[in-house]
């Protein structure tokens, strides 16, 4: 039996983790660590690589623009699935980060720490809805956040037992449980192998209808530099890129970065539109400050808080 709150606990003692609310802040101000020591520490133990605001943000949104693209996938492509389609598409956008097609120009660890990222995210998240009494919410299409947390955790440690040893420890993660979280992995390669299989463009095959970007302007201060900084990392335009020469479209759709007063992504077949909201670069933002607001992680009990949005 997991209990979350002492997973949560010893994940925040990592300084690794953040989620969604809808204010408008600045961030970015910290002090990072230093790059080279920084990169060391990633490359030994990814998980114990402390982000700046920007890096968190910046990978989260990684997170969910795959997240959303494996949605298109399995809509555009009829993916057959069991469970819940919120799920699969955790589980792939978790997969593309932990078992990459196509390295970045950073280095795989630069998508390790995506992961450990989105992790945090989903932790600090819980922690919040926790801290205003807002109750389980069971009957979301999405798993608890703090089981996508467990997951992502779980798919991380299964992928190298021996490279994320430590990773045991530090999210408190049982024994038994990390047993299976190897099974879990290998369960899922060999699934995300099978949909590539089976709906990848072969070598040969004509390029489909593209997936084109559009970036509307930023409304906010904050998500305007955040959008700067996801330019100049260029996940996007190499995620587009990547989904282009792998996916053969029927028809044209657009991924568009756009203002739409709510902090959310999503897949619109009608429109064939996949939609980032600007808000959703501010709620990160803030959730950013909340996981500095504490030394060596995010806040594990309530300090009062006005904004939320899931
Ligand atoms: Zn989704």
């Amino acid at each position: 039996m997991i209990d979350p709150v002492r997973m949560l606990r010893a994940f925040a003692a990592l300084g690794a983790l953040w989620l969604v609310c809808a204010s408008t802040v600045a961030v970015g101000q910290e002090n990072p660590p230093p790059a080279e020591h920084a990169r060391d520490d990633a490359r030994s133990e990814p998980w114990r690589f402390s982000s700046t605001s920007e890096e968190f943000v910046v990978a989260n949104a990684q997170f969910v623009l795959t997240h959303e693209l494996a949605h298109l996938v399995i809509d555009e492509k009829r993916v057959p699935i069991l469970g819940p389609e919120e799920s699969a598409a955790d589980y792939i956008a978790a997969m593309m980060l932990i078992r990459p097609r196509a390295t970045p120009p950073e280095g795989p660890e630069a998508l390790l720490r995506v992961a450990v990222n989105t992790a945090d995210g989903f932790a600090i998240e819980w922690q919040r809805r926790e801290r205003l009494g807002r109750g389980v919410p069971y009957w979301d299409t999405h798993s608890l956040t703090v089981q996508r947390f467990s997951t992502l955790a779980c798919l991380l440690y299964g992928s190298g037992p021996e490279r994320f040893a430590g990773l045991l420890e530090r999210v408190d993660m049982p024994q038994a449980r990390a047993r299976i979280c190897v099974d879990e992995y290998a369960r899922a390669a060999y699934a995300i192998d099978w949909l590539f299989d089976n709906y990848a463009r072969r070598e040969g095959e004509p390029p489909g209808a593209p997936l084109e970007t559009r970036f509307e302007a930023p409304p906010t201060l904050t998500s305007r530099r955040m959008l700067d900084a996801i330019r100049k990392q260029g996940f996007v335009e190499r995620t587009i890129a990547f989904f282009n020469e792998t996916v053969a479209l029927e028809k044209p759709a657009t991924f568009v970065m756009r203002s739409c007063k709510q902090p959310q992504a999503m897949w619109v077949p009608a429109t064939r539109e996949l939609v980032f909201c600007y808000e959703l670069l501010d709620a990160y933002a803030a959730m950013s400050l909340e996981r500095r607001a504490e030394p060596g992680g995010p806040r594990l009990t309530s300090p009062p808080d006005a904004s939320s949005g899931d």
